[in-house]
């Protein structure tokens, strides 16, 4: 059927803002825009489906949006900061299932289709499956609901039978359109456990490279659909979706060291990992004396961590740093590309606090420059600062680059005690010469070197 110019019209304006909006959020500056912009696009794009001649179920369809929207809308409003992550997880894994459910209908017509839109409705509907459970796992791991990694005896063979029995049942499925329901339900149904069997051995530090690994999955998964559903709007998406998380998953993957094959067939458990025993004492230090320290020094770098967004410190940060800098003091931020618990975190909190961007350095900008420094703050990190990931082969962080705090003539750390990051891995920076801890939740810990800063004139 050959829609009208004005659905054509309004997915591809829907699709040119999807586009429009990804660009915007490739820069802090203009993510806000890129998001309302993608917005937009989505509106435009469903008002365009509603108005497809002799379309049915409108009243469910409308039903749905409801549904869907005041639950999008009330825990968007509602979530923490830091509890991104496992929100970003869940609607990734709604996608994949959307896409997958999408697939199961369009097997009901099988033999209405080509061949071609069958295979791409099976290759959707077993990448959304598994992208829906996998999803689901990380969500429940990440919000702490599933604190233990489970892994099968021969974990590795197990998930290669289960994807190729996935594979050989899709495979049938095309070959005997329309498919008996019998077979589609297995196929589902190992697609299904396919995934939760990948995702649930695999914890620690791994999580956010897996989210961005099924987030890249749904965007394949929808863009197949659209082909299947004739809908260009899905297929650009989807397309955008899937190259952009490909994109960021190696990314991830890279700044953390660790090949994407490594992270799903040898995953770190996290959680009390091993590595050496660390030799030495922490040495603990007053918030005066800190003050005093960055007062007096000429250079200052400050580490963000996970620890400084659960402490909401990020405005009183910005006001410690405006101070030292009107007293002469050079100051920047240094940002590992995993700090915190989302791509992105650190920056995005700096950002509204309204630390200016020239001031954020990423890790391969500023990490040379840790020598010359006098005093590196470290406020709520410890992952990204641990010097394990150097040399001790037996951390399950080796081989992680990491910024290189440990250099500069004197680290300060701002933490609440003696608490692991999340890979569960003790810090060996803790206990060095140069190192002093500054025990306390971040914020009122920076509102206390504020006063001591402002004191001192
Ligand atoms: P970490 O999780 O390694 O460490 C955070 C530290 O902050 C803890 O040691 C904790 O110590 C301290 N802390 C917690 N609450 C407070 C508070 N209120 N005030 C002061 N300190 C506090 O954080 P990093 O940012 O260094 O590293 C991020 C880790 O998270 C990496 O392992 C990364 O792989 C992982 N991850 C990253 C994601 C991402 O996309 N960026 C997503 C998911 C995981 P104490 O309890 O003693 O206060």
């Amino acid at each position: 059927m050959t829609l009208p110019l004005y659905v054509q019209g309004a997915w591809f304006t829907g699709a040119l803002l999807f586009i429009f909006g990804l660009k915007g959020m490739s820069s802090p500056a203009s993510a806000r825009k890129g998001i309302v912009w993608a917005g937009y696009g989505m509106l435009i794009a469903i008002a365009g489906t509603f108005l497809v001649p002799g379309l049915k179920n409108i009243a469910l369809m409308a039903l749905a949006l409801v549904i869907g929207g005041a639950a999008a809308w009330i825990s968007g409003k509602r979530v923490k900061m830091t509890d991104m992550p496992q929100m970003v997880a869940i609607y990734n894994g709604m996608g994949g299932g959307a896409a997958a459910a999408i697939a199961a209908i369009e097997f009901a017509k099988a033999d209405t289709h080509s061949a071609v839109v069958t295979t791409l409705a099976v290759l959707g509907a077993l990448i959304g499956s598994v992208s829906f459970t996998g999803s689901c796992v990380a969500y429940a791991k990440l919000q702490g609901l599933l604190k233990k990694t489970y892994r099968l005896p021969a974990q590795n063979v197990v998930n290669v039978l289960l994807a190729l029995t996935a594979i050989g049942l899709g495979g049938a499925m095309i070959v005997m359109a329309p498919a008996q329901p019998e077979l589609i339900l297995v196929f589902f149904a190992i697609a299904l456990i396919l995934g939760l069997i990948v995702t649930l051995p695999i914890g620690g530090a791994d999580m956010p490279v897996v989210i961005s690994l099924f987030n890249a999955f749904t965007g394949l998964a929808v863009g197949f659909e659209g082909y299947v559903l004739g809908n260009p709007a899905l297929i650009i998406a989807g397309i955008v979706v899937g190259a952009a998380g490909t994109l960021l998953t190696q990314l991830m993957a890279k700044a953390m060291n660790r090949p994407i094959s490594n992270i799903l067939f040898t995953p770190m458990t996290g959680g009390g990992g091993a590595g050496e025993a660390i030799e030495g004492t922490m040495k603990e230090l007053s918030a005066i004396d800190a003050a005093a320290m960055m007062r007096y020094a000429s250079k200052v770098i400050i580490v963000p961590g996970y620890g400084m967004a659960v402490a909401h410190a990020q405005h009183k940060v910005w006001e410690m740093t405006s101070i030292l800098e009107e007293a002469g003091v050079e100051v920047k931020f240094a940002i590992h590309p995993v700090a915190g618990r989302m791509p992105g975190h650190m920056n995005v909190l700096l950002a509204e606090a309204g630390v200016p961007y020239d001031k954020i350095f990423d890790l391969e900008e500023i990490n040379g420059e840790f020598g010359q420094a006098d005093v590196a703050l470290i406020i709520g990190a410890n992952d990204v600062v641990n010097p394990s990931a150097r040399t001790d082969k037996s951390s399950p962080i080796y081989g992680m680059p990491i910024l290189n705090a440990d250099m500069a003539q004197n680290v300060i750390v701002i933490k609440r005690g003696k608490g692991t990051g999340y890979s569960g891995v003790e810090n060996a920076l803790f206990y060095t010469d140069n190192c002093r801890m500054l025990y306390g939740d971040a914020q009122p810990m920076a509102g206390h070197i504020i006063q001591h800063l402002k004191a001192m004139g």
